[in-house]
């Protein structure tokens, strides 16, 4: 990369999940919330030329849904491509990260954020861009856990109090230069023992000894997983608009 340009920011929203846990006709994503689907609502807060020179959407095999989208994503601003996803959240990341690469240098930034977070609002992700601007390795979003938690040994009982003085809920964008995510998915997924753990991309970079950095952003950047969620992501929504 030549040192004298500056990092571009790309954005990958994986929305190649099936959402069981929402027990719905079609992938949560694709949901109705007030006047638009979840995915919408995602990609519209992203639709910021001024900062974003592209947008990866991850899609599952053959989708049907996304097509019916056109329409409304023909006015977007910024340059929207697709690819497909794989098993789990990591290979879908993986593969766009991997559609990126013939755009991409080493050191431009890549956010992740999640299809299902559609309350993310445009002031934390400037939040997040401004605080990494100067990381070698990136950081993400996160809200401080304000429940006591509990650990339960195998029969459901307690079997400790958890000190909840430094837990964090992990939200996403999160941040990462682009090569070292790139290099952190590809060993998380050849490694059988720790795939399993990489249940988003800072859990990855993890794994390489890298410490990534928490950004407080608004606990009401929630993921829609159960139908509960959609009720307080339309309060949240109204409430922004
Ligand atoms: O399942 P979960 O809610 O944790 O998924 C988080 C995000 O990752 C969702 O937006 C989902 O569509 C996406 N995902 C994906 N590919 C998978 C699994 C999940 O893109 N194989």
């Amino acid at each position: 990369m030549n040192s004298q340009e500056s990092s571009k920011y790309w954005v990958i929203i994986p929305a190649a999940g099936d959402g069981q846990r929402m027990q719905a006709d079609c992938p949560k994503q694709y949901l109705k919330l007030n006047d638009k689907t979840v995915l919408e609502h995602t990609l519209a807060v992203f639709d910021r030329p001024e900062l974003i020179s592209a947008i990866v959407v991850v899609l599952a095999d053959s989708d049907p849904y996304w097509p019916q989208l056109q329409q409304s994503l023909s006015h977007f601003s910024v340059p929207l491509y697709t690819t497909v996803g794989g098993k789990e959240r990591c290979d879908s990341v993986l593969n766009a990260m991997q559609e990126l690469e013939q755009y991409a240098s080493a050191k431009d930034w890549v956010l992740v954020h999640d299809a299902a977070r559609p309350c993310v609002t445009w002031e934390d992700i400037t939040k997040l861009v401004s605080t990494l601007e100067n990381e070698t390795v990136g950081g993400l979003l996160a809200s401080p856990v304000k429940d006591t938690i509990k650990r339960s040994d195998n029969s459901g009982r307690v079997s400790a109090t958890v000190e909840r003085n430094q837990l964090w809920r992990a939200l996403t964008p999160q941040m990462f230069r682009f090569e070292i995510l790139y290099k952190a998915l590809l060993q998380a997924l050849t490694s059988k023992e720790i795939a399993g753990y990489i249940t988003d991309d800072a859990s990855a970079v993890e794994q390489l000894g890298q410490k990534p950095l928490l950004v407080e952003g608004s606990g009401d950047n929630i993921k829609i997983t159960t139908p509960e969620d959609m009720l307080v992501a339309e309060i949240y929504l109204s409430q922004k608009n």
